[in-house]
């Protein structure tokens, strides 16, 4: 698959696609994270400064509320009753914000709006100085002998007409008051407000458990790294923030942190998850990655047909090209394109054409070729027969020549041997024969010559052979079991030749020579021996053979 042109173009682009969105995505998270770490940093300061300020105002309503009360002349006469209207008063006003309502005289004698009198030994209100001289004291949460719960203890100084301190007049804030109007605010996901006293000590939070039990802490605490920073921090600034870790809930979170003017060395701290803030960074990511992978997809099929439509057209040429060259199909399909794809087709398929034709052509040359060398060798091996039968044939009779006779009885010599079979050779000669010529005519002595020939020639077997030697002498090669067997047949021959009419020419007889072939000697030799004989068959009369 991937050593397709399209392939190649789709992968490549995939690879282009992938790395361009990954580098898209890391680049916008790294320009966009510092940026929206502080937005959200300056966010939680102002969300931990508008809750200071709320926490302020709501404490200085209370003192409002203390001080028109605290200016009231019924209260500086020390009349009871006129002090207990007063406390049930600020009770009311207070609107369910206040637990009680407290009047302590110069002599630490208390009253209070729930019916108690009591003298103060409360170390709190023992100082006498810090509640005389200031305009108005708040303090930590403290439990109280008569509220039972946290409180905060709200008071102003009362002065007499004489501007001399002759009491104080308190209100108790349950500590869950704050509480409540800490965590009725809204805050983004993952942010929560909580508050620590001048003592560090963590007196709101959403975590009820850590209320009243914690402390901040300006050393590093193994559960929360990096926390003792902030806390530090508090010391020297109204504003800060910083970082740290939670190892508990193993999250990263930011602290942002604002003083309270009516709670001199309270904190408002404003906490919020690291992973909260850059979940809108992260939906982008998402969004932007799932878009790209939807356009990747897109983009992949479009591609994938484009290429189709580039890389088929070279694909089927190809496959046509490599076709041709294997011989099997002789065409190439064009394509029609107006781009090289289309003249490369083009120019293919006239070559093609042309070399099919010059192939055709050249085909049908070498066939013309063959026939004409085939007929000629015909031709040629037709005369080359003929040339044979002039060469080895003698033309008169039809016989074997001396000369392939000469050959051939090399060769029946030896099949004799393989055969174990005896071989005779005879040399025959026509008795008195220039008589004929001279009293018929040489025509005439032709032939008789022939009738001879041809009476011989079937007479033999087919294994014998026989020659014209020369004039109007034959020679016979016979083979047979024994030379006797020869010789009958050389007399049977003999029988019938003297026995053929060749009127008006007389009887014509032939005497002949015989000797059978003996182991080791030469054609000539054994040709003497029969030659011979042929003389002493001559000599005895004509007309008979004689064995040499
Ligand atoms: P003999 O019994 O002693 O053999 O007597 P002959 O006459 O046959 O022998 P001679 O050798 O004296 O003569 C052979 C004759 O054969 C001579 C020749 O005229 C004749 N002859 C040889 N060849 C041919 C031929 O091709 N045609 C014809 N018509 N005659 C031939
Ligand atoms: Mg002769
Ligand atoms: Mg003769």
């Amino acid at each position: 698959m991937f050593y397709s042109i399209k392939a190649k173009i789709i992968t490549l682009f995939s690879l282009v696609m992938i790395s361009f969105t990954a580098l898209l995505l890391v680049t916008i998270f790294i320009n966009e994270r510092e940026n929206i770490l502080n937005l959200e940093l300056k966010k939680s300061s102002e969300i931990s400064n508008m809750h200071a300020n709320l926490l302020s105002q709501e404490f200085a309503q209370y003192i409002a509320m203390l001080e028109m009360q605290s200016d009231d002349s019924s209260l500086k006469k020390n009349d009871p009753d006129k002090i207990k209207q007063i406390l049930k008063r600020l009770m009311k006003v207070g609107n369910s914000n206040f637990v009680n309502a407290i009047y302590v005289d110069q002599n630490l004698n208390l009253v209070d709006a729930l019916g108690n009198k009591n003298k103060v030994t409360n170390p709190l209100f023992m100082k006498n100085e810090q509640w005389k001289n200031k305009p108005y004291n708040i303090t930590v949460p403290v439990n109280t002998l008569f509220e039972k719960i946290p409180v905060i203890i709200v008071a102003v100084p009362v002065l007499n007409d004489q501007d001399k301190w002759q009491g104080t007049l308190a209100v108790a804030v349950p500590l869950k008051t704050i509480i409540d109007k800490l965590s009725s605010i809204k805050l983004a996901n993952g942010s929560y407000a909580w508050l620590a006293d001048s003592n560090d000590l963590v007196v709101a939070h959403p975590d009820p458990s850590i209320v009243m039990n914690n402390r901040l802490s300006t050393t590093e605490n193994p559960n929360f790294p990096g926390f003792y920073k902030i806390a530090r921090q508090t010391k020297l600034q109204n504003n800060g923030y910083g970082h740290y870790y939670d190892t508990q809930l193993q999250e990263s979170k930011i602290v942002t942190f604002s003083k309270i003017k009516y709670l001199p060395g309270w904190n408002l701290f404003v906490t919020t998850q690291e992973v909260e803030i850059f979940r809108g960074i992260y939906s982008i990511v998402y969004s932007v990655l799932t878009i790209s992978i939807i356009l990747m997809i897109v983009f992949l099929f479009i591609i994938s047909q484009l290429s189709n439509k580039v890389t088929g057209p070279i694909v089927r040429l190809t496959k046509d090209v490599k076709a041709s060259v294997t011989a099997k199909s002789n065409f190439i399909r064009i394509i029609h394109s107006k781009d090289e794809i289309g003249a490369l087709s083009k120019a293919f398929s006239r070559s093609l054409q042309k070399i099919h034709h010059h192939t055709t052509q050249l085909e049908e040359i070498v066939r013309e070729r063959t026939q004409e060398i085939s007929s000629k060798n015909n031709l040629l091996s037709e005369q080359n027969n003929k040339l044979e039968v002039l060469v080895s044939k003698d033309s008169l009779t039809n016989l074997y020549n001396r000369r392939a006779f000469s050959a051939l009885v090399e060769k029946e010599l030896s099949r004799a041997k393989r055969h174990h079979v005896s071989i005779a050779l005879a040399v025959l000669d026509l008795d008195h024969f220039k008589n004929i010529n001279d009293k018929y005519g040489h025509d005439t002595g032709d032939k008789v010559l022939c009738r001879i020939a041809s009476e011989l020639t079937t007479s033999m077997r087919k294994e014998d052979l026989i020659c014209r030697w020369g004039g109007e002498e034959f020679v016979v090669l016979l083979s047979a079991s024994t030379s006797e067997k020869v010789y009958e047949h050389m007399e049977d021959m003999r029988e019938r030749v003297a026995a053929m009419d060749f009127s008006p020419a007389s009887q014509v007889t032939f005497s002949a020579g015989m000797s059978t072939y003996r182991e080791g000697e030469s054609f000539t030799e054994w040709f003497k021996r029969a030659d011979k004989a042929l003389y002493q068959a001559k000599d005895n009369g004509r007309n008979q053979i004689v064995k040499g």
